[in-house]
């Protein structure tokens, strides 16, 4: 492994110096959540405490206080992703609110009856869903780009699939399941040479690896704040202006208008124009000082050490018999889901939270990929900077020991 120091990342974690069952708390679901540091929790405990008033309405200190760190959150975000402007960068409640966004938003503007959309089989059900909803109510249909037996997206079958009708390929940077990272830039150039719109997905990737949307060239970027180490409820779309000025709103509201009137109502410039309502102010400035926080330790060096701790996860694995590790072993980024021959994966996960291990079990959000890999359900666990070898090591000694209680070796 290599030097970074995880003992002092660690105590920067409250939630992770908890005992759970008498026992210490090995938290290895962080693709669900992530833990928050101590600056984070500041941050909102301090909002709520201190500078809380609606932004963008009254002219009083503290919404003009709060206004500014709102405004100053969304120049971190665009920073940390390396956007051209703030007006490209859209707040929303997650990535499943921005997705939703899109559906509507694109999808009023961009999609009509016999248009296509393609997705790929290892979507996140929030990247299948609201496409799905959104070919019922245009007439339009979804095509899906298959995984091959390692979990690879088929590049010739996206080539086949993308023609005239194509109107946006929506992928995932990097699967919640597999642990892949997609070809992003690879995927872009080729929508892009049929002048096909591309959404990445960004809920994991943005985690695991330094993101650049102008070097990826997507068109969309969309990710949770609650998976970064930030406060949950706030999540970003990054859309490219020249698209998003084309796209109309998506709710109406308050914040979200130029001028209201009975006869007309005009919209507000980006990217007010699709923050209707009361934003989530407080969340945004968290997620800040989730950013601010891992542009302070050395992020290329955790980004590493959890790739090798992943690494380390799947060669512990692959050790037992009968268990099976989805997806190509490595490089495999965050996550590592598996099964067990003869074992229920809920059986498992609930014996191994009896021993403190946090991990996730079931259909992971993407019932199609289950399917394509012929079963229910899977174990995933998915370290962070913040888990260590030995917590590992305690992961797997106490994952053969409930093996054995399950099928007797
Ligand atoms: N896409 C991917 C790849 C994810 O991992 C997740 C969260 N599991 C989502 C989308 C949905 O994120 P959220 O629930 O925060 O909207």
């Amino acid at each position: 492994m290599n030097t970074f120091d995880f003992t002092a990342i660690r105590r920067d974690f409250p939630a992770l110096q908890q005992q759970v069952y008498g026992k210490p708390l090995i938290y290895l679901d962080s693709a669900a959540t992530a833990q928050k540091p101590q600056c984070v929790i500041d941050t909102v405990n301090d909002m709520h405490a201190r500078w809380n008033a609606n932004i963008h309405r009254a002219v009083h200190y503290l919404a003009t206080q709060c206004t500014e760190r709102y405004e100053q959150a969304r120049e971190t975000v665009r920073r940390f992703i390396h956007a051209r402007a703030t007006q490209e960068v859209v707040f929303t409640s997650g990535t499943t609110a921005a997705i939703n966004l899109l559906a509507f938003s694109f999808g009023e503007r961009r999609i009509g009856a016999g248009d296509e959309i393609i997705v790929t089989e290892a979507e996140h059900h929030s990247n299948i869903v609201p496409w799905q909803l959104l070919c019922e109510r245009k007439g339009a249909t979804l095509k899906v780009v298959p995984v091959d037996p390692a979990g690879r997206l088929q590049m010739d079958s996206l080539a086949a699939l993308i023609n005239e009708r194509t109107r946006l390929l929506c992928v995932a940077h990097i699967s919640n399941v597999l642990g892949i990272v997609n070809p992003v830039k690879e995927l872009v150039r080729l929508a892009h040479t049929h002048g096909v719109p591309v959404l990445l997905d960004g809920a994991q990737g943005v985690v695991h690896q330094p993101v650049d949307v102008q070097d990826m060239d997507c068109d969309f970027y969309v990710f949770s704040g609650h998976k970064l180490f930030a406060p949950t409820g706030i999540g970003v779309l990054y859309g490219r202006e020249t698209l998003l000025e084309q796209l109309p709103p998506w709710q109406g509201g308050g914040d979200m208008i130029a001028s209201v009137s009975f006869a007309k109502t005009s919209f507000a410039d980006l990217p007010l124009k699709f923050e209707a309502g009361t934003a989530n102010y407080i969340g945004a400035c968290g997620l800040a000082t989730a950013i601010d926080y891992l542009q302070a330790i050395p992020l290329a060096a955790a980004h590493r050490y959890e790739q090798e701790l992943t690494a380390y996860t799947v060669r512990r694995l692959s050790t037992i018999e009968g268990l099976q590790v989805y997806g190509e072993k490595a490089p495999k980024t965050g996550v590592v889901s598996f099964t067990i021959a003869g074992v229920h994966p809920l059986d498992m996960a609930t014996i191994l939270d009896k021993s403190g291990v946090a991990l996730r079990t079931g259909h992971l959000c993407a019932e199609p990929l289950m399917r394509r890999f012929g079963v229910s359900g899977m174990l995933r666990v998915s370290p962070a900077f913040y888990n260590t070898p030995e917590e590992i090591d305690t992961f797997v000694a106490a994952l053969k020991t409930a093996k054995k209680m399950l099928v007797g070796n």
